[in-house]
């Protein structure tokens, strides 16, 4: 099962426990949990061929919210687009993530990131391994430098790095109990650059 903005769903999505009947096609295997796609109780559970097949569009549910301000805004900047060019291409982008994208596993929504022309892919939960596995200098240089271009104001990158980024691997939104930030780490599909997203109870 592979989505283009979602590296490991079997992880990091909210699945049903054990087989399901999809509320869409009623086959029963492993879905994805619906109930926290948007609107909310629509469907009970979708399963991947479903979702990756973008019918959800039929019931006009999205699993998430992507940062299309900012899409646009990449789109006007990096491609030479004319305006309605880049609305069409944002607009199509925007679809395609809101619709066939697994739901990732989080305690509050906030706006899914893009980077270079197009959304992130979601890679995992931020921890200091992670960020030392992913980085080329530090872990600490490449947290502090991928701070979403909307969050670095607010963000006192030394104090989430030194007492609040997991020193242990995140495997699980139940790794998370306990800590009160919790940090997202996204990839540029086109350059490959990381982004980082926090968020705090
Ligand atoms: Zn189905």
């Amino acid at each position: 099962m592979t989505f283009k903005y979602f590296e490991k769903p079997l992880i990091y999505a909210a699945m049903t426990d054990g087989p399901c009947t999809c509320s869409i096609c009623r086959e029963k295997e492993q879905c994805f949990d619906a109930r926290t796609f948007i609107p909310s109780g629509a469907l009970e559970a979708v399963c991947g061929t479903c979702l990756a097949a973008g019918r959800l569009k039929e019931y006009k549910i999205s699993t998430c919210t992507g940062d299309s301000e900012e899409l646009k805004r990449q789109l006007n900047a990096h491609q030479a687009l004319k305006a309605e060019q880049a609305d069409s291409l944002c607009n199509e982008k925007t679809a395609g993530l809101e619709s066939t994208t697994p739901a990732i596993k989080r305690f509050k929504p906030w706006l899914w990131p893009s980077a270079d022309a197009d959304y992130c892919k979601f890679l995992g939960y931020g921890s200091v391994p992670l960020y030392k596995r992913l980085a080329l200098t530090t872990g600490e240089r490449l947290f502090k430098d991928t701070i979403y271009y909307n969050q670095v104001e607010n963000s006192d990158s030394d104090y989430l790095w030194d007492a609040e980024m997991p020193l242990t691997e995140i495997n699980s939104i139940e790794d998370l109990y306990g800590y009160d930030v919790q940090f997202y780490v996204f990839k540029s599909i086109n350059s490959g650059k990381i982004v980082s997203i926090w968020d705090s109870l």
